[in-house]
């Protein structure tokens, strides 16, 4: 059933001369490698195509590849691709009424309807793996650049096959594309996990000055000034977040981080029990269930959201125990 939709994807690429890829606002290892992939097999299979993999690009992970600009194109001709983004407005860079044939292809919970074609799994591991599936259900050729690039967008999204969406489906077609590729995928951790020193230390300041309710909700307000300090930038805390996962302890974390660039504060959640993204929405922020994030506009509304994760937590101790 599923080979069907991505068959249909499949004869819409062919159509068009001209293929813009986009994804999410703030890239991560499953949008970069999702997209740099999906421009790299369209590549592969139709040389003549124009194709553009668009978006802010990210210094951190830069070594997964350069992204395009797109200047003049003819947008009559131009199909575009919207990867791991479940909304409008976390397209990143993109105006969607110049297109007039667009897909979508996500594993975040639906939120709105933008495209012709939407292919949504949420019980994907990543959109990486639904690239992997595309690949497989059209006979698309799998060279050694595109499977390293997918490799790391599974690895970081699953948090090394550890979130709850890793399947067997995911081992099987990881398998699939190790075999029929061979590359050195132990090579590609280094690049993806590497940290400078600064980015330790602060991890260190982190642990020391984590505030825990009696809910088990643990959270820290990290400010500006604390950033200068430890010289790391507003998204490091991003980074650290997943190492919370398995503390006895606590069962939702929050950071919350000053960017007074873009004049906000950023909300990193995390669960291992409550459904978060529910509450995460209400913020104007999303994701998945255990994994939201949310832009907040002062630190009065930071500090609601924690009580509201506060309230929920409890809430799923008096049903759990
Ligand atoms: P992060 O904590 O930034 O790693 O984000 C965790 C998850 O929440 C990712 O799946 C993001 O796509 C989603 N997310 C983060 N920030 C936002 C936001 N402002 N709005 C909607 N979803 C978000």
């Amino acid at each position: 059933m599923r080979n069907n939709i991505y068959k249909k994807i499949y004869k819409i690429i062919k159509k068009y001369p001209i293929i813009v890829i986009a994804r999410h606002i703030g890239a991560d290892p499953d949008a970069l490698g999702s997209q740099l992939a999906l421009k790299k097999i369209i590549q592969n299979k139709f040389p003549n195509k124009e194709v553009y993999a668009i978006g802010n690009p990210s210094s951190r992970f830069k070594f997964m590849g350069a992204l395009d600009k797109v200047e003049e194109i003819d947008y009559n001709q131009t199909l575009l691709i919207v990867l791991d983004t479940p909304d409008i407005k976390r397209i990143d860079g993109v105006n969607l009424e110049n297109y007039n044939n667009i897909i979508k292809i996500d594993h975040h919970p639906f939120i709105e309807n933008y495209a012709n074609i939407e292919l949504i799994n949420e019980n994907s591991s990543s959109t990486c793996q639904l690239i992997l599936e595309f690949i497989f259900a059209n006979h698309l050729k799998i060279d050694k650049s595109i499977a390293e690039l997918l490799y790391i967008g599974i690895v970081s999204d699953t948090d090394r096959f550890m979130h709850g969406y890793t399947s067997v489906k995911t081992f099987e077609l990881v398998a699939k594309m190790l075999k029929k590729t061979n590359i050195n995928f132990i090579s590609l951790y280094e690049p993806l996990y590497m940290r400078p020193i600064a980015e330790i230390r602060f991890q260190g300041y982190i642990y020391e000055n984590l505030e825990i309710t009696d809910n088990k909700v643990a959270y820290i307000k990290i400010e500006e000034d604390l950033l200068k300090e430890y010289n790391v930038d507003s998204a490091s805390a991003g980074n650290i977040i997943s190492e919370l996962k398995c503390i006895n302890e606590i069962l939702v974390w929050i950071f919350l981080t000053e960017d007074k660039k873009n004049n906000l504060i950023r909300a990193n959640i995390r669960s291992r029990g409550p459904i978060i993204n529910d509450i995460a929405s209400i913020y104007g922020g999303g994701g998945h269930k255990y994994a939201s994030g949310a832009r907040l506009i002062s630190w009065a509304q930071a500090d609601n959201l924690l009580k509201d994760l506060d309230n929920l937590t409890k809430e799923y101790l008096e049903k759990n125990g």
